[in-house]
């Protein structure tokens, strides 16, 4: 099963693909954990890649399209892509992958949300550098302040959850990124739009029954 998780910057895309994961037995492939990663490890893509992350800009195409295709290689195409595809272009080329896979995408779920609720969200994201949880300052906060309640390391601020690159992470969003939503459109697939205002656990709900409703017809 492939599901494909779309929304801004921010709209709670991580979260809640942690929970589908736990659900639904899948691999959770988050292209930016997979740079994260990558440029902790000091590889030549995570160098190439180091820039473009930190001004709010995207990646390259070619990049990003060659390491995913090994990451869905790796899950047996049984995810959840969380930040992948941001592209048109990166869109056509998966499509590409799966079909010579025989698989094809089982959901596309777009999660819907105001700029302006996404900013507080982004800029109050703390993360664990250990194992990837994601907390916030006001609506997720651990237990212990400051520190994984799964790991007890020091939970940290991404360098672009800082406000001038938010900004041009939310541009790059409505100029590259959006433009996805439409290309599915185009070929009459069906988006599930969510209202991604919600709370966690609401948000959580509306994806559960669209997911489930589906499981129900396969
Ligand atoms: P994305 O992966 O789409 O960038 P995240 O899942 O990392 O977004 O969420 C961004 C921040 O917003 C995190 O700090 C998270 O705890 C918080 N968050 C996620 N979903 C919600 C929600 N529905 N309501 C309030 N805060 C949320
Ligand atoms: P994220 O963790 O999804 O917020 O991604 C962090 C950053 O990684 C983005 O701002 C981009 O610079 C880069 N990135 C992640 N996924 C992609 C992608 N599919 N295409 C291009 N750049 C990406």
């Amino acid at each position: 099963m492939v599901i494909v998780l779309l929304g801004p910057p921010g709209a709670g895309k991580g979260t809640q693909c942690k929970r589908i994961v736990e659900k639904y037995k899948l691999v959770h492939l988050s292209s930016g954990d997979i740079l994260r990663s990558q440029r902790a490890s000091g590889t030549e893509l995570g160098k190439k890649a180091a820039e473009f992350m930190d001004s709010g800009r995207l990646v390259p195409d070619h990049l990003i399209i060659e390491m995913m295709v090994i990451a869905i290689e790796s899950a047996a195409g049984n995810c959840v892509l969380d930040g992948f595809p941001r592209t048109v272009v990166q869109a056509a080329e998966l499509d590409n992958e799966l079909s010579r896979k025989k698989k094809k995408i089982d959901a596309i779920i777009n999660l819907v949300i105001d700029d302006s609720i996404l900013e507080k969200r982004i800029t109050g994201r703390r993360s664990c550098p250990a194992c990837g949880a994601v907390y916030h300052v006001d609506t997720l906060k651990p237990k212990v302040d400051g520190l994984c309640d799964k790991c007890s390391q020091k939970l940290v601020q991404r360098t672009d959850d800082k406000p001038k690159v938010v900004k041009q992470r939310l541009e790059t969003y409505h100029q590259q990124t959006a433009a996805v939503v439409g290309f599915y459109g185009d070929k009459g697939r069906q988006i599930f739009d969510i209202d991604a205002a919600k709370s966690i656990d609401e948000v959580t709900a509306l994806v559960f029954k669209k997911l489930d409703s589906l499981a129900a017809v396969r």
